[in-house]
């Protein structure tokens, strides 16, 4: 079918990267239509304590500055100009991220929805319906079947349906799309660090605060209200490991011993420990991203990946960038659209999900370590002086838009030639910076972003 004679394009799912899509479909001219299974959260309280808030990167703002949603956004996001790492005795290590100016936004996951979702409904071609859980997809007969026993045919399909998606394993079920799971043996439990007496905020509002611990770590991002939500990444079983933390008197003393200064603002602590379950991580993999031109996956649906680098929604957004591009051209059927989609998409997913598994590493490890920040030190400059070719990684991933394989590759030359330079050095007087424009000369071409 050609694009300009579809009817509608169905979503499921009118969480953040669905919601998003629907605004850039409708952009397009597209009518569409959106099945979410939870109520409106226009209309109430979130629907799940999934991870209150998020760190919104120039990925993502991009894609909301295409949608014109990002004045809207702009009013609920709060500026993090670098990590605030925290040791054992509570001693405070400020690290501003690359560039001056660079930052990324805590933004408030159930407020960027509801932006999403007006900014979709004011195209006016878009129909949302909340309260429809999609239990399964008969593709022969191109109908949805959801819980309450109804169903409903659709044109075309796509699945924005997060990391456990239906319209996935419908997929998988029908043919193989090579769908991968891998769970992370690490889980996540939300706590939170509430506004201090005079109503402040109880640590510095601009860091993203990193409780390094090795096999585990804590970390805070501001909230408006002047509250942190505050995030325990742990291994789901072993010791440290939520399961060997039974009841309050373990989960205090344990966290009084790793968080010495956390804990005193954490007032709510011991019910949190009780009522906020322990999250699952984990990264999925699809080889097929798509059904000919009947069905495909976008964001979490296609490609969940661990939290470390803070790109899921990021990368979300940009798959709903690049497929809102695609259907310009109106003669070209939804089969070509997706395959192009795919293979725009397919590699850069799955680099963000291996830097992803790679920072989970850094942030709980190195981060803590002297040769990691002698290492960090050459980063800054190399990029102060070689930026037009030399970028870390990390604001390669959080302040550019080059893509995430490309920044892969492009991060193991950067490694490479930290290595050589670093080899046998203690401090930045101990480097050749002839060596290192010669290496970064030789190695590393003109950044285009
Ligand atoms: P989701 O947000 O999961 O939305 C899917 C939607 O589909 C939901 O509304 C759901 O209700 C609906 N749905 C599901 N099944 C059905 C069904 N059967 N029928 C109808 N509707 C259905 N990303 C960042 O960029 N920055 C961060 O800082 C960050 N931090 C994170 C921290 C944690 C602890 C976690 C777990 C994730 C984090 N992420 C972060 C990732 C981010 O949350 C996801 O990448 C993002 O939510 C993906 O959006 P999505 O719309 O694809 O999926």
């Amino acid at each position: 079918m050609k694009i300009g004679d579809t009817g509608v394009v169905t979503i499921a799912g009118g969480g953040l990267a669905g919601a998003l899509l629907a605004a850039m479909l409708a952009a397009q001219g597209l009518r569409v239509e959106v099945f979410e299974r939870h109520a409106d959260p226009r209309l109430g309280d979130p629907p799940d304590g999934r991870s209150i808030n998020l760190a919104l990167a120039e990925r993502g703002c991009h894609a909301l500055r295409l949608a014109g949603l990002d004045d809207a956004v702009d009013e609920f996001v709060l500026p993090m100009t670098g990590r605030m790492m925290h040791d054992r005795e509570g001693r405070l290590t400020p690290q501003p991220y690359g560039a001056a100016g660079e930052r990324i936004w805590s933004s408030n996951r159930a407020q960027l929805n509801c932006v999403l979702l007006n900014g979709a409904e004011a195209t006016g071609r878009v129909d949302l319906h909340f309260g429809r859980r999609i239990e399964t997809v008969d593709w022969d007969a191109r109908q949805l079947h959801f819980s309450d026993g109804e169903s409903r045919s659709f044109e075309v399909l796509i699945g924005a349906d997060g990391g456990g998606s239906v319209v996935r394993r419908a997929m998988a079920s029908h043919t193989d799309i090579g769908a991968r799971e891998e769970l992370l043996e690490h889980g996540y439990r939300e706590l939170s660090i509430p506004p201090a007496a005079d109503g402040g905020f109880a640590m510095d509002a601009r860091s993203l605060h990193i409780w390094p611990r090795g096999g585990f770590m804590l970390i805070a991002l501001p909230n408006l209200d002047g509250s942190f939500t505050a995030t325990l990444f742990l291994p789901k079983d072993g010791d440290p490991g939520f399961s060997a933390l039974g009841d309050w008197p373990a989960q205090q003393a344990f966290m009084q011993r790793e968080f010495p200064d956390a804990v005193p603002l954490m007032t709510d602590m011991q019910a949190e420990f009780r009522d906020n379950p322990v999250g699952l991580l984990g990264t999925i993999r699809c080889r097929q991203w798509h059904l000919g031109g009947t069905a495909a996956l976008l964001g979490d649906a296609a490609h969940a990946i661990v939290p470390f680098h803070g790109q899921g929604m990021n990368a979300a957004f940009e798959d709903c960038e690049v497929m809102g591009r695609l259907v310009r051209d109106r003669d070209r059927d939804w089969s070509e659209v997706f395959a192009q989609y795919q293979a725009l998409r397919r590699d850069n997913a799955n680099a963000i999900a291996d830097m992803a598994l790679e920072n989970y590493r850094v942030m709980r490890e190195s981060v803590a370590d002297p040769r990691f920040l002698l290492r960090k030190a050459l980063e800054h400059e190399l990029e102060r002086r070689f930026g037009d070719r030399f970028i870390a990684r990390y604001s390669l991933v959080m302040f550019h838009r080059l893509p995430y394989a490309e920044v892969f590759r492009r991060g193991n030359t950067q490694a490479a030639i930290l290595e050589t330079l670093l080899d046998g050095a203690d401090g930045l007087d101990d480097i050749s910076f002839d060596q290192a424009r010669r290496l970064v000369e030789a190695e590393l071409a003109p950044i285009r972003s």
